[in-house]
């Protein structure tokens, strides 16, 4: 779809919304008027005016949403009223009172007309980038044939599909009809007189390309890497680059990019008001689902998994209190963060909500673009905050705790499938002697490289993990143990090949393995299949490194 398509739909969807709530107000202006006569034929009535107080409360909250600020300002004001009158217990309206509600009602009923019609928003989606679910297919543009044929035998060790292309131009030429995942573009080429970076910046389809662009380049100073920024490069890399470390930065783009929406659940009792952030957050990118049925709050979480609930606090027959209580009683759903969204003004009511486990307290009436950027900041923190708690800063994977629960986890459920499940412990050889002679922040790199191999080799579904320093587990669901001898002993492959490269000085490295399959040993479970797969690994040391060995019933621990 293209993008003006796109945003006249949205922009229709929006108005749609738009014209239900403006088809809604007579009955609801009605509903209130016929609250009003009962008090003015009956006094006190209570009852009523808090019927009233609901109506307006509603009111306030969500027209000013639909560009009908006017009557949201006059709603409000009325409500305050009413509350002001509730607080001091007051049972009996005077006739005065009576006389002003009825005043201000004539005064909303005329505000109900005046619409707003410059209810505009900008949609900021997210990058439709088009990518495949890999990071293979590496576009490298170096006119130096002798370096472009070394670098691309590295990055193809590394799992990638690398195209040379000799010039900017030639690069171009095939960014007209195909487009790779990553571009590594030299910016420095014989030529001096070319500025390389301007040739790309007049490129047609290559600066246009929606995949990451890393520059290589023999400046470090700042106007160039000014300019690289200004560029959109996603990197800067300093000739002779490391490829290794080039990988690891594409991969971590490549996730950022790729990951997927953020889910988010609306709960609102307004459909209209619901549906309409819903459209506006999808618009920008996210995942949206609405519940109106609170009931199914828990179901609903289970089922949609949300990264964000964005709760209205006043609903007829639940609070968002009384549902943020029951969604804190299950363990799961303790730290997912709650965003009230709602017409309450009163600071000591909106402090009393946020003391009962929501996050923040947004509002009504809110722009759209607060809205969503409330959001999306909001969801940036959560996912930061669960990196930090499941991930390894150093290489992204899976933490000690969180990998050998996910192994206990895949081996029960190979069990009850029936499929085998196979895990693999890896450790990198000599590794103290790579930190005792090129230093720690190169060992880091290495591992970070072992870490890039093991993720661009696996499938998505696989998951690893970082174990303890040098030592890696990979989980393979569904995977038996020929494949998995074969896939391992692949990547060892590949991983001896990488060069690394420190003070001109060029090393590789290399790792052992153990491999161990659920299936071949029934009665262990995943903690105990761990341990095997240690024993296995420990063999291949023994037997001289740089190997991968099967963990057997033969194969007893070394002691
Ligand atoms: P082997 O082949 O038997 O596995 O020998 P090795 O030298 O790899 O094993 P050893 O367990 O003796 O040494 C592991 C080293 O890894 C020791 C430790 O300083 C280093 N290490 C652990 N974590 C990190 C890290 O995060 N970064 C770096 N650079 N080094 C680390
Ligand atoms: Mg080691
Ligand atoms: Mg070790």
């Amino acid at each position: 779809m293209t993008d003006d398509k796109q945003a006249n739909e949205f922009a229709a969807a929006l108005d749609r919304l738009k014209q239900a709530y403006i088809d809604r107000l007579p009955g609801e202006l009605s509903a209130i008027e016929a609250a009003l006569a009962e008090m003015e034929a009956n006094q006190p009535a209570p009852k009523q005016l808090e019927n009233m107080r609901q109506l307006l409360h509603k009111m306030a909250g969500s027209s000013g949403t639909f560009g009908l600020r006017e009557l949201g300002a006059q709603a409000k004001e009325i409500e305050q009223q009413i509350k002001a009158w509730q607080k001091v217990d007051k049972d009996a309206l005077s006739t005065e009172d009576l006389v002003a509600l009825g005043r201000a009602f004539n005064s909303i009923k005329s505000a109900s007309l005046i619409v707003d019609q410059s209810v505009s928003f900008n949609v900021q989606a997210k990058p439709d980038l088009h990518l495949d679910e890999d990071l293979v297919r590496l576009w490298l543009v170096e006119d130096d044939a002798i370096l472009a044929g070394e670098l691309k035998r590295q990055f193809d060790a590394f799992g990638f599909s690398t195209t040379v292309f000799p010039d900017i131009t030639s690069a171009d030429k095939a960014a007209k009809t195909a487009q790779p995942d990553a571009l590594v573009l030299d910016v420095m080429f014989d030529n001096g007189a070319v500025n390389a970076t301007e040739v790309f910046a007049s490129t047609i389809f290559l600066s246009k390309l929606a995949c990451p662009v890393i520059f290589m380049s023999a400046y470090d100073d700042f106007a160039s890497r000014i300019r690289a920024v200004q560029l959109n490069a996603k990197g800067y890399f300093l000739k002779p680059i490391s490829v290794p470390s080039v990988v690891n930065h594409l991969r971590r783009e490549f996730e950022a990019v790729n990951s997927p929406d953020s889910r988010i659940l609306i709960i609102d009792d307004d459909v209209e008001l619901a549906r309409h952030f819903q459209l506006l957050l999808q618009a920008s990118g996210f995942d949206v689902r609405c519940l109106f049925e609170p009931e199914e709050i828990i179901e609903v979480l289970g089922d949609f998994n949300p990264e964000v609930v964005l709760m209205d606090l006043h609903m007829p027959k639940y609070n968002g209190m009384e549902l943020a209580g029951v969604i804190r009683q299950h363990s799961n759903w303790m730290s997912l963060p709650i965003l009230y969204l709602s017409g309450e003004t009163d600071l000591e009511a909106q402090a009393n909500a946020l003391a009962k486990g929501a996050e923040d307290f947004l509002t009504k009436p809110i722009s759209d673009i607060q809205l969503v950027s409330t959001i999306r900041a909001r969801v940036m923190r959560s996912r930061q905050l669960e990196e930090k708690i499941s991930r390894d800063s150093l290489t992204g994977l899976l933490k000690h705790a969180v990998i050998k629960e996910t192994a206990r986890h895949e081996v029960r459920r190979a069990v009850r499938s029936g499929k085998p499940c196979s895990l693999v412990m890896l450790d990198i050889d000599h590794f103290k002697l790579v930190n005792d002679s090129y230093g720690h922040a190169v060992g880091d790199v290495v591992i970070s490289a072992v870490a890039t191999v093991l993720q661009q080799r696996l499938r998505k579904t696989d998951l690893v993990g970082r174990y303890g320093g040098e030592e890696f587990v990979a989980v393979l669901p569904e995977c038996d143990s020929k494949k998995a001898m074969t896939l391992v002993e692949e990547i060892r492959k590949s991983f001896e090949q990488l060069e690394f490269c420190h003070d001109d000085r060029v090393f590789h490295c290399t790792f052992s393995a153990g491999v161990i399959c659920s299936g071949e040993f029934k009665d262990l479970d995943g903690e105990q299949l761990l341990i095997s797969a240690d024993n296995a690994l420990y063999h291949a040391k023994e037997n001289g490194r740089n190997q991968v060995a099967l963990a057997t019933e033969v194969l007893e621990p070394v002691s």
